[in-house]
C-alpha cells in the first residue's frame, strides 16, 4: 500500500508532466473503476486543462480548468504511467515486473492529452479508483482527514491535541488514524516510533510528553527520509527491476523481523496493532 512518500512522489513526477496539459479523450475499460460514472469521466474530462497535481493524505488531485478534480485512490496496487509523445514513460505507484507495451491487461483508464501523452492507470487488482468532482466533492472528500505530516498545519500543538484526544489507545493507531494525521500508514508509523524509541503499543497515557514531542519530530524527519530515497527507488522501477524491497535499505523495523537492531543488534519482533503487523526492537523501544 503506498503511503505518503509514495504518493508524494508519484505527484511530483505528474506535476512534471502533466501540468498544462489538456484532456483529449478518456478510455475507460474497468467502469467500476471511474466514478461517478465512465460517461461522466469521458464527457467531463474532454477540453479540460490540468493546472496542477496535488496531493491529500494518499489522494492525488488532479486540478482541472473550470474548477473540476480529477481525485486518484492507487489503494493496494494501483499504478499511474505517463507515457510522452518521444515514448518515454514515467511510472509511478505499484511496482508491476516487465510493465511491457502498454496498455496491458492492467490498464483500466487511459487519459489521452492533445500534446500526445497519455495517462495509463493500471491496477492489478483493481481496488483503485479514479473520480471526477466538483469543489464540494473534493471538500466531501477531504474535508474529515488529519493534518498532513509534511504542511504547516503540523504543529506540536496540534499534534499533542490530536494524540491526547484518545489517551488508551496504542499510539500506532493514533499515527494511522487518517483523520488525526494524514498519511502515515503501517511502514512509517513503525518506522517513526523506532525512531522515537517508543514502542507502537504504548497507551498514548503514558507517553511523556518529552517522548511524545520526540515522537512529534520523527514522523517528518522519517517521511522526509522515505521521499529522498524514493527518488532512487522511482529509477530502479523505471528499469522494471521487479519489486523485491523497494524501500527496505532504509527501513530499520518494518519487515525486520528476526534481524538484528540497526541501533542495539537485538532481534526485533513483530506483533499486531490494529490487525496490521508491527514491527519494533524490543530492548531500544520502551
Ligand atoms: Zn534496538
Amino acid at each position: 500500500m503506498p503511503e505518503l512518500p509514495e504518493v508524494e512522489t508519484i505527484r511530483r513526477e505528474l506535476q512534471l508532466r502533466l501540468r498544462g496539459q489538456t484532456v483529449r479523450a478518456v478510455e475507460v475499460c474497468v467502469p467500476k473503476m471511474a466514478h461517478p460514472s465512465a460517461a461522466a469521466l469521458r464527457q467531463g474530462l474532454s477540453g479540460r486543462r490540468v493546472l496542477a497535481v496535488k496531493r491529500r493524505a494518499k489522494m492525488l488531485v488532479c486540478v482541472l480548468s473550470g474548477q473540476r478534480y480529477l481525485v486518484f485512490h492507487l489503494k493496494m496496487t494501483g499504478q499511474l504511467v505517463f507515457a510522452a509523445k518521444s515514448g518515454r514513460t514515467v511510472s509511478g505507484g505499484h511496482p508491476i515486473p516487465n510493465l511491457g507495451v502498454l496498455p496491458n491487461k492492467f490498464t483500466h483508464v487511459i487519459f489521452r492529452f492533445r500534446g500526445g501523452g497519455t495517462l495509463y492507470f493500471n491496477d492489478q487488482r483493481k481496488f483503485g479508483w479514479v473520480k471526477l468532482v466538483d469543489a464540494d466533492g473534493l471538500h466531501a472528500m477531504t474535508a474529515h482527514l488529519g493534518m498532513e505530516p509534511l504542511s504547516g498545519a503540523y504543529t506540536w500543538g496540534a499534534f499533542a491535541r490530536a494524540v491526547h484526544r484518545y489517551p488508551n489507545r496504542e499510539i500506532k493507531q493514533v499515527l494511522m488514524d487518517a483523520e488525526r494525521i494524514a498519511g502515515v500508514g503501517n511502514i512509517y508509523a513503525d518506522e517513526s516510533c523506532f525512531c522515537a524509541r517508543l514502542r507502537p503499543t504504548r497507551r498514548v497515557r503514558t507517553i511523556r510528553e518529552g517522548d511524545l514531542k520526540i515522537l512529534y519530530r520523527c514522523i517528518p524527519r522519517v517521511l522526509r527520509l522515505a521521499l529522498r530515497h524514493k527518488g532512487t527507488t522511482q529509477d530502479t522501477y523505471r528499469r522494471v527491476n521487479g519489486q523485491s524491497g523497494y524501500m527496505a535499505p532504509f527501513l530499520n523495523v518494518y519487515g525486520r523481523k528476526g534481524k538484528p537492531c540497526k541501533r542495539c543488534h537485538s532481534p526485533i519482533v513483530k506483533t499486531v496493532v490494529g490487525q496490521r503487523g508491527t514491527h519494533y526492537c524490543p530492548r531500544c523501544q520502551k
